[in-house]
């Protein structure tokens, strides 16, 4: 066993982050106070405090070793970027240099931008882009094998102000939904509370192989999944590794992660092994939506790092394994105010809380308008072979409120008023040393893409490598528009009480279609949505004209986040990483297959032939081996044959202009002609013998860490 270390995790926690606790400590009174001003209530930043908290940032970052400092943004590859300008002045007469940082170098940023998507927003002339500071979310020291580098949370724009990233827009939701939720909140009395805030927690989960064997599978390297592989005799199909005792190897890994993260200031909360083998998950406890996007990006970061170091690999991918249970983000979401107010919370009485209905009827309303959005911001290459693939959660999007609310918006929609709640029952545990206590009033609905959670809601469909800021975005902008339609709606109105009563009942009634409480995974569901008029969108590329719909446009023009040509800019870089990425699979698919598999194949072929013959030289049963010979032989003639088809269709698809077209010809040609080769393989893999089969086995990467 390995040595048991302890940790004091409130010693620890935040150690590497200039937080609040720091910046009060170092920065003059006047200064901290006019820099909250900037983070509490969006005023615009003096460059004269910038130059002293970046006097104050850099003393402190170069006590904890830094060397570099790095604008850290996240630009449309979905990843994080990062350029280190190291902390020294030209050197002087003497020889020497100087550490320097100033003001200017903390707020803004210039990066060449030009090998960054734009999807044709920044003429490849104007290669400039911009960062600049975030100071909403707090700058770190991440320590590894580069050093210790001060990181700062960037937005990424370019020349002429357009977002070039998934920062800008996010931030912009979140003052489009703070505006429109202070405007809601004000005609029920509240005029205590001067910010709304959006807050989520995603729940990460990743699959985590040994290193060793991962090196040996060229499509884990190069497309994060398996583009081959015949099923373990065991899968998931026992349910004994969800919630399983964690191995003593995945439990030093996390161990080490958590020590990371906390350092980072990533409230790292709850792990548990998933319902795959290999596969766990790690959720941090909810934070500010900006926060929150920053800090999963560091923890995908640190999964990896860690992994690696301990001789493993973390795949983040959506579906690393066909057959095998997918992996994904589940990022609740909810609305509070600066005073803790949670918007989204019912109380114990739901029926009422007049403003609890009111955001939850704009919420209902918001979703079903724009379900096709919702969708989209989910969506990314891997995320296909889990949104309606036969898989959780199915394509449709709807939302779940459990038995209490369900039964509150049928009493408004039938009578225009709710009189009462269902309350939750005591649960007798039926042992007397355990005491009893009060159920939720509603069960878990783990079918459900959009789910109520008691004070939150659950998105479930986001991918697990996909980064949270889009479908937040998208949240939070649908939601700030239906806030603002009934904002508009109840101003204009004599009695605002009586037109509050009548938004609640009108937007329950039109847009109850959304709701469903059942189960989402089944074939009825599917039928009856499609009866409803929901939308199900199974593809990444079905998914991506929802981003320039008439609606979308106005929908994001209203709030400044996106303008028309961000979105179309944003739709053709969406059809391109498609195509990009089904393109790396293909010729994965091809160089493993041509130079590995097909050739052993066939050499094993000559293996059985030499047996056949020197069985019948022996006047031995040479039956067994001859039928062997000639499944094997005419699976490779199969797969030979499957080959030169994908290899034709992915040249042409190369060969084809970028944009809608080609992601489909991708989607309906190439994957199929990958499919055609992937499934004579597969069979081989379950006839041949191990030892002449090149690669570790989905046994061997599952069922080995
Ligand atoms: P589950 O049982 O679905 O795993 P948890 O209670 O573990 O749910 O919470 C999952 C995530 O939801 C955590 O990151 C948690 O911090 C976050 N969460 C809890 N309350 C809220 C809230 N009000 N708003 C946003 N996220 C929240
Ligand atoms: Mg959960």
């Amino acid at each position: 066993m390995s040595e048991v270390q302890t940790v004091d995790v409130a010693a620890i926690f935040g150690e590497d982050v200039f937080n609040d606790t720091v910046m009060r400590e170092r920065l003059p009174k006047r200064i901290y106070r006019e820099l909250h001003k900037t983070i509490d209530d969006g005023k615009e930043l003096d460059p004269m405090v910038a130059e002293v908290v970046a006097g104050a940032m850099k003393e402190w970052a170069i006590e904890k070793g830094a060397t570099h400092y790095t604008h850290w943004f996240q630009p449309l590859t979905g990843v994080t970027a990062e350029k280190h300008d190291a902390f020294i002045s030209a050197p002087g007469p003497d020889g020497k240099v100087l550490a320097e940082f100033s003001g200017k170098e903390l707020i803004k940023g210039e990066s060449d931008a030009s090998s960054f998507p734009s999807g044709g927003l920044r003429a490849t002339f104007e290669a400039r882009g911009y960062t600049a500071w975030d100071c909403t979310s707090p700058a770190f020291v991440r320590h590894d094998a580069a050093g210790a580098t001060l990181c700062i949370p960037t937005a990424f724009c370019s020349y002429t102000g357009e977002a070039l990233d998934k920062k800008t827009p996010l931030l912009r939701s979140m003052e489009a939904i703070n505006t429109q939720a202070l405007r809601l909140i004000r005609f029920f009395g509240n005029n205590t509370s001067t910010r709304v805030v959006p807050s989520a927690g995603p729940e990460q989960e990743y699959f985590l192989v040994d290193r060793e064997k991962y090196l040996q599978r060229k499509d884990l390297i190069y497309t994060g999944r398996t583009l081959f592989g015949a099923m373990p005799p065991k899968g998931q199909e026992l349910d004994d590794h969800y919630y399983g005792a964690i191995r003593e190897r995945v439990g030093s890994f996390m161990r080490e992660v958590n020590n990371e993260l906390w350092k980072l200031g990533v409230a790292a909360k709850t792990q548990h092994n998933e319902v795959a083998p290999a596969q766990h998950e790690v959720a941090p406890i909810y934070a500010q939506v900006n926060v929150a996007v920053d800090n999963n990006q560091l923890v995908m970061e640190v999964l990896k790092k860690v992994a690696e170091r301990q001789g493993l690999t973390c795949l983040l991918h959506e579906k690393p394994f066909a057959g095998v249970n997918g992996s994904g983000k589940h990022n609740n979401w909810s609305i509070v105010t600066d005073d803790g107010i949670n918007l989204i919370d019912p109380g114990k009485t739901p029926h009422d809380n007049v403003q609890f209905l009111l955001v939850l009827a704009c919420i209902i309303k918001a979703i079903d308008t724009h379900a096709d959005l919702l969708r989209e911001s989910a969506a990314d290459v891997g995320n296909d072979h889990r949104l309606g693939a036969n898989e959780a959660p199915p394509a449709i999007i709807s939302i779940y409120l459990g038995d209490q609310l369900q039964d509150v918006m049928e009493q408004l929609i039938s009578t225009g008023d709710a009189t009462n709640s269902l309350q939750g029952e005591r649960l007798e545990t039926g042992v007397k040393t355990i005491p009893d206590f009060m159920k939720d009033v509603s069960d878990r609905n783990r079918t459900s893409p959009f789910a109520f959670t008691g004070n939150k809601f659950e998105f479930r469909m986001v991918g697990s490598s996909d980064s949270i800021a889009s479908p937040n975005t998208v949240l939070n902008a649908i939601v700030a528009e239906a806030f603002s339609e009934a904002c508009d709606e109840i101003e204009k109105s004599e009695n605002h009480f009586q037109c509050v009563h009548d938004l609640i009942k009108k937007y329950l009634t039109e847009h109850q279609r959304i709701v469903f409480n059942g189960n989402g995974y089944s074939d009825e569901w599917v039928k009856e949505a499609e009866r409803r008029g929901l939308p199900n969108i199974s593809s990444m590329v079905d998914a991506i004209p929802a981003l320039t719909t008439e609606k979308a446009v106005k929908l994001f023009g209203k709030f400044g986040i996106f303008t028309k040509a961000e979105l179309e800019s944003r739709a053709e870089i969406q059809y391109e990483a498609y195509a990009r990425a089904i393109n790396i699979e293909a010729r994965t698919m091809l160089d493993i297959a041509g130079k590995t598999l097909i050739p052993s194949v066939v050499r094993y072929s000559g293996v059985l032939a030499n047996t056949v013959n020197e069985l019948k030289a022996a006047g031995a049963d040479d039956s067994v081996a001859f039928q062997m010979l000639g499944e094997v032989t005419s699976l490779v003639a199969q797969a030979k044959k499957a080959l030169d088809r994908l290899a034709e269709v992915t040249e042409a698809g190369a060969a084809m202009a970028s944009g809608r077209d080609q992601a489909v010809y991708y989607r309906d040609v190439v994957c199929k002609a990958m499919q055609e080769l992937r499934a004579p393989i597969d069979e081989l893999e379950m006839k041949m013998d191990k030892e002449y089969w090149p690669m570790p086995s989905y046994g061997d990467l599952l069922f080995e860490v």
